[in-house]
């Protein structure tokens, strides 16, 4: 029997650094559904945030608490702020190349909430497509692409491996130790801007291995997403834009947000989405939109060229043309509880790293750019702890048993989900509704159904069962009284 040492699910930042950190000697296989950039890494434009020096170390820590409204882990927060240049630096050393000014200078914009410029992107506004091309390049391991992870091997507190899906067949994958970096819970929504693959599947499977899921009711929205498209991955208009100039105006032109905070277009994400979708509410049929107005041709071009060139595939002539914008659901702060090595309580050899994990390094709300920093720094933490840790348990055989993955009647179940879940468990939530939304969730759980529309449906529960327990509006969960 075959086992690895190491396996890991997901070959987006987390999943990828993680393995770039273990030895080439180690027997590690990466898994991940579809193709390799089929994942949130590959869409994130802004950048990743870091203390530009020791001295920012402080003020990086104080803005992620304060965007976390005070439901961080502290120390989680300050392993984040303070190992994340050296995590960066890792990457400039092994050769990666952030955007730089003419004197060959590290180029740092600022994002909302940021207290300085210290968000440091690639390719202009390409900065996921270019880490994760980097990461790919340098991963000396081999990877199983188009492999769904369809449970989780386990017994008592250890994890023996996985079984997937792949080419049309069931197989056990074995292994001592397993990485989950599958990333958030996107296609749960009607209107998001994650990758298809990212779908809960792990956050059910953990689920159902008895682990602890925390802040469930942490769902992040975006507040400038272009979503009168057809495909279920929505364009985002990165939060830099508004960070260096782009205002919200409505169909007369004004910029309507500091009606809802003296910040204006530089408040947090999740008073912007409210107020766009508040102003919707109050003002029916009128149109949010994006405005480039002071942004010069060739800098937009330059500076953000996969937007100007996405939005023109659209239809849209950037910076000339405004987009209508409507907020959509983009970040999962809540996740599989671990600790600030990745470690899930109670298991021997099971990890959690990304936006799967909950370190509660965000708490109730992610400030913009820490998450591919959250990769970076926990995936090296991870691969520190495997490699200092012994195992202590011999691995056994599991039954080969096939899955039923879909029934007829899934896909219309899977889409009415989506729109529970939009709808109601959304932006602006109520008792009222959160509670319609779990009895259809249970009524669905019930129904003869597949396996992969099963795990939605449990991660949804916790989703609405969290939401339910907190009665208080915190970060970015908003509760109407
Ligand atoms: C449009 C967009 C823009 C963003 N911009 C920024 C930004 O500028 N800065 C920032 O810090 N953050 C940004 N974010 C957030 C950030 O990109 C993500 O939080 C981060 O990339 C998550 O990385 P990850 O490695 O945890 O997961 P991902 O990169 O999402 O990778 C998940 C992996 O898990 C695999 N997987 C999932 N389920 C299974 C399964 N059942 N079996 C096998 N494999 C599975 C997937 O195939 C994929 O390979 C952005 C997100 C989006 C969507």
């Amino acid at each position: 029997m075959q086992i690895y040492d190491v396996l890991i699910i997901g070959a987006g930042i987390a999943g990828l650094n993680a393995a770039i950190n273990l030895p080439k000697e180690k027997k590690v296989l990466i898994l991940c559904k579809e193709n390799s950039w089929d994942c949130n890494t590959f869409y994130a434009q802004g950048g990743i945030s870091v203390a530009v020096d020791e001295n920012d170390i402080e003020a990086h820590i104080e803005d992620t608490l304060n965007a976390g409204a005070g439901l961080c882990d502290k120390k989680a927060v300050e392993v984040l702020c303070s190992e994340g240049r050296s995590a960066v630096d890792s990457l400039i050393n092994r050769g990666f190349k952030f955007d730089k000014d003419e004197n060959g200078h590290l180029l740092y914009t600022k994002e909302a909430a940021h207290s300085t410029n210290r968000i440091l992107h690639a390719g202009g506004d390409a900065t996921g497509r270019e880490v994760h091309l980097f990461l790919m390049q340098n991963n000396p391991h081999p990877l199983m692409y188009k492999t769904t992870v369809v449970n989780i091997l386990k017994e008592d507190n250890n994890v023996h491996g996985v079984r997937v899906y792949h080419q049309g067949k069931f197989k056990n994958i074995y292994s001592k130790n397993l990485i989950i970096a599958s990333g958030g819970i996107g296609s749960l929504y009607e209107y998001h801007t994650n990758a298809r693959t990212i779908s809960a599947d792990l956050q059910g499977l953990a689920l159902e291995c008895g682990c602890e899921l925390r802040d469930m009711e942490m769902t992040q929205f975006h507040p400038t997403v272009f979503v009168s498209m057809e495909k279920a991955r929505k364009q985002l208009l990165s939060e830099s834009l508004r960070g260096e100039g782009a205002y919200v105006v409505n169909e007369k032109g004004e910029r309507f947000l500091f009606d809802y905070d003296k910040r204006g277009e530089l408040s947090p994400r999740d008073i912007v989405s409210r107020a766009i979708f508040d102003y919707k509410q109050k003002h029916k049929g009128d149109i949010v939109y994006l405005s480039f107005e002071n942004f010069e041709k060739e800098f937009f071009k330059h500076r953000f060229p996969t937007i100007y060139y996405n939005l023109k595939g659209l239809g849209f002539n950037l910076p000339e043309d405004r987009v209508p914008i409507s907020p959509a659901f983009h970040y999962f702060m809540g996740g599989i509880k671990c600790d600030i090595n990745a470690r899930v309580e109670n298991f021997e050899n099971l990890y959690v790293i990304g936006e799967a994990a909950n370190t509660r390094v965000h708490g109730a709300n992610r400030l913009a750019s820490n998450s591919l920093l959250e990769g970076l720094v926990f995936s090296i933490r991870a691969a520190k702890d495997i490699l200092s840790h012994k195992q202590t348990f011999s691995h056994k055989k599991f039954e080969e048993k096939d899955e039923i993955l879909f029934k007829n009647g899934d896909k219309a179940l899977k889409n009415e989900l989506r729109e529970i879940m939009w709808e109601k468990v959304g932006i602006i939530r109520s008792k009222k509704e959160l509670k319609v939304a779990l009895k259809r969730v249970d009524e669905m759980l019930s129904q003869d159904i597949g396996k992969l529309l099963k795990l939605r449906l449990l991660t949804s529960k916790e989703i609405i069962k969290s939401a339910l327990r907190r009665d208080k509006s915190l970060g970015a969960h908003y509760i109407k009284e």
